[in-house]
């Protein structure tokens, strides 16, 4: 146990740290009690520091759950034939991005299945262009729709996205390889490629990792967080595992840490990562609400800085379901907006309305600022 003044200390040696002390980082990932209080609160001052205490909405549109890929650990794997697939309309999609400008979310993400024939591209490629223009060009764009050709990112990336997520998942390749088939669809090396090519096209750059997953060491963590810091990633999306029974890794669940122990060191990680990389964008993961209803909100407490309001209809969030126990599936987006603005008040942010909140940490590395 570190006494407070010398966490302190270490604390501060790690702001920025390109080269962290590893078992210091590993050490901390664990952190519980006073410990884990002070590192949070520690990552919560570096965030209001360094960027305000602004919160970022990212009005979210899961809008089709049919995928080509067969990821282990992901309810929505083309292997499970107990899935009602759905594609929303064009018309679906743009009432719900037509929502989200109203209620001035600043941005949206389209977020679906893996796919990447033509017609989809083309879709994406209309839907990206249709935005722009309904929202006059006031509505940012993240995209997270896996792995594409560096073509179709360019292409894009030309029709109005700008930001991109796409999680490594792990970035240790043997465990990478015990969540995932090993094949050509899901090749590690292919996924760190399509990670340089977002780059190079030009996008605000996201990825992230699984916590808790089967077979994962707190090691593995320390290493997905240097990787990150090595990739020198402009945002990230990450949270804690949760299984589904309806796939091939739901057989390991015994061997699993408890629910609330995954979300805690999910918790730790924000924080860690806030302290290494100071000005870049977190968004405070969609699982975190799944295993504690006001996940999120200890999220915002903890470092992170963008949230994901679920804008897709109501009827079709059943059927977008990742894992076990998914938030709001039940609810419209409308229902969800009166509480969030208060609930964000609570963490002493406030939420940048009509903003697109983008990485500092991208304008650093553009030479912006
Ligand atoms: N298909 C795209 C992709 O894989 O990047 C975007 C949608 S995918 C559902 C978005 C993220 O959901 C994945 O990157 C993965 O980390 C997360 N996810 C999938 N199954 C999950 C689970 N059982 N627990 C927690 N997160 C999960
Ligand atoms: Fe498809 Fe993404 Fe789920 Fe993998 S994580 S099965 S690519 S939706």
């Amino acid at each position: 146990m570190f006494s407070t003044d010398m966490l302190t200390d270490t604390l501060q040696q790690l702001i920025g740290n390109k080269t962290p002390d590893k078992t210091v980082l590993a050490r901390l990932i664990g952190a519980q009690g006073d410990e884990a209080v002070q590192l949070r609160s520690f990552a919560n001052d570096i965030k209001q520091q360094r960027l305000g205490n602004y919160v970022y909405f990212r009005g979210l549109t899961e809008f089709s759950n049919k995928c080509s890929k067969n990821c282990y650990y992901c309810g929505i794997r083309a292997g499970n034939k107990h899935v009602d697939r759905y594609d929303l309309s064009d018309s679906d999609i743009l009432d719900a991005v037509r929502f989200a400008h109203e209620h001035k979310y600043g941005s949206v993400v389209l977020q679906a299945g893996e796919r990447s024939d033509k017609a989809f591209v083309d879709r994406v490629d209309g839907l990206l262009r249709k935005i722009k223009q309904l929202s006059n060009n006031e509505l940012g764009i993240t995209l997270s729709l896996g792995e594409q050709s560096p073509e179709t990112f360019q292409r894009w990336f030309e029709s109005g996205a700008h930001r991109y997520l796409l999680r490594i998942e792990s970035s240790n390749k043997e465990l990478y390889y015990k969540i995932h088939p090993e094949n050509d669809k899901h090749s590690y090396d292919k996924r760190l490629k399509a990670l340089y090519d977002l780059k190079d096209a030009g996008y605000q750059v996201g990825t992230g990792i699984m916590i808790g997953l089967p077979f994962q060491t707190r090691h593995d963590l320390v290493d997905d967080l240097l990787f990150m810091q090595n990739f020198d990633i402009d945002m990230v999306g990450m949270g804690p595992y949760i299984e589904h029974t309806e796939t091939p890794l739901y057989k390991f669940k015994d061997q699993l840490l408890p629910l609330n122990e995954r979300f805690q060191m999910a918790i730790n990680m924000i924080s860690l990562l806030r302290i290494l990389m100071p000005d870049i964008n977190i968004a405070s993961a969609t699982a975190l609400q799944a295993i504690d209803p006001m996940g999120r909100e200890k999220a915002l407490k903890a470092g992170a800085n963008v949230i994901m309001p679920n804008v897709t209809p109501g009827m079709y969030r059943n059927s977008y379901k990742l894992y076990e126990n998914k938030p709001c599936t039940d609810e419209e987006a409308s229902d969800c907006v009166s509480c969030l603005e208060m609930r964000i008040g609570l963490t002493g942010n406030k939420v940048g309305y009509g903003q697109w909140g983008d990485s500092q940490h991208f304008r650093q590395r553009k030479g912006e600022k």
